[in-house]
């Protein structure tokens, strides 16, 4: 049986700030899914931080009109609620006024996968808060290119082969194929700098679907900052897929990603439980593990990925990370380089005080080149 599953997520407010969705803004996206009829097989709604996500299962492949128009729709109830309540970010992710037939463009983050369903299914979806897609890049080179974190590309056959991967150029708005073993350099300088390059999907050697990423810049839609494009993503795991625990154990080394607060700085990616609100610790990046079985389109779970005692020492690891970066206040790398800025019309404002106070220096000579900290425009 060809079944889809697809993860649609949105901010739609937050309680005091980018916090949580509060319960009444849940029960109204709640609501909306649950009476789409027969549309789909079946649903699983939960938050990550201020994000929702929508977990859905269906025949209706990727990139469906009425199966994006249920998640816009089920948005738009909750920023209804958000709105009557006074929500902070109220409709935030909602950047266009009505809907035109794919949420992909429109600010909700989407990750999708059709696959023949197999006897027991196994995919985990992580969902993400206060960071950016490219956060995704070092925990799934680990999972696919790294032997000294995952024995199983030594010992599966399938992903000894090496899988391809599908890289966005999320400035440029294109994509590249790259297949393992060939392309790992090429694949390494991409991963080198997630601002910029991004995993969009993975397959393996035989072209089955093990992943997919959701890959939308907020910032590049809205222009300007309209909030942190925070990534959701599907895995398939077992089998011809990495092990779910060869999956989860690329989260245990929380590694710095862009993001946190006012979406300017840099902060490690602490693993956390299903449902947790962002910390009002200058919003430390967050990601959850949702790990589902699906029989038939029909889920159990999702099992809480992060919620075993062990994580609790990587989440000290991660708090201590965080406060290391944070002792050293505005001062980069802690910040962003100013194009990278969610703020950068605010930074730039300020500079441009330095800029009215400039002179030349008598002896100068203009140096050639582009500038590393060239001002955003
Ligand atoms: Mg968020």
């Amino acid at each position: 049986m060809k079944v889809t599953v697809s993860a649609i997520k949105a901010d739609v407010g937050g309680i005091g700030g980018h916090t949580r969705p509060s319960d009444g803004l849940l029960d109204a996206v709640r609501k909306t899914v649950k009476n789409a009829g027969n549309l789909l097989l079946d649903h699983y709604i939960g938050y990550s931080g201020d994000d929702v996500h929508i977990i859905m299962s269906h025949t209706k492949g990727t990139d469906n009109s009425e199966i994006h128009a249920l998640a816009w729709k089920a948005f738009e109830e909750g920023t209804r609620v958000a709105k009557a309540e006074g929500l902070y970010g109220a409709g935030q992710d909602l950047l266009k006024d009505s809907f035109s037939g794919n949420v992909k463009g429109m600010g909700p983050g989407v990750a999708e996968l059709e696959f023949d369903e197999r006897p027991n299914e196994a995919f985990t979806v992580l969902a993400a808060d206060k960071t950016e897609p490219g956060a995704f890049n070092y925990p799934f080179y680990r999972l696919f290119v790294d032997a000294l974190s995952n024995t199983g590309l030594i010992v599966n056959k399938s992903l000894a082969a090496g899988v391809k991967f599908n890289i966005m150029d999320v400035e440029e708005g294109k994509i590249a194929e790259l297949e393992l073993w060939q392309d790992k350099p090429i694949l390494e300088a991409a991963l080198m700098y997630p601002g910029r390059y991004v995993i969009s999907s993975v397959y393996t050697k035989a072209g089955e679907p093990i992943a997919s990423l959701s890959t939308d810049r907020l910032h590049n839609i809205a222009g300007t900052y309209v909030g942190k494009d925070d990534p959701i993503a599907i895995v398939r795991t077992q089998k011809n897929f990495p092990a779910t625990e060869e999956l989860g154990s690329v989260f245990n080394n929380p590694h710095y990603v862009a993001g946190n607060t006012r979406g300017s700085h840099h902060m490690p990616l602490m693993p956390v439980k299903l449902n947790t609100a962002a910390s009002i610790d200058f919003c430390i990046p967050i990601v959850e593990a949702l790990v589902f079985s699906m029989h038939d389109g029909k889920f159990t779970g999702p099992f809480d990925g992060f919620s075993t005692p062990d994580w609790d020492y990587v989440r000290n690891i991660a708090t201590q990370k965080a406060l290391a970066m944070r002792s050293q206040g505005f001062v980069h790398p802690a910040t962003l380089v100013p194009s990278e800025l969610e703020y950068a019309e605010g930074y730039k404002a300020v500079i441009e005080g330095l800029h009215k106070k400039m002179k030349p220096m008598e002896s100068s000579s203009k140096s050639a080149g582009s500038k590393k900290y060239e001002d955003p425009d």
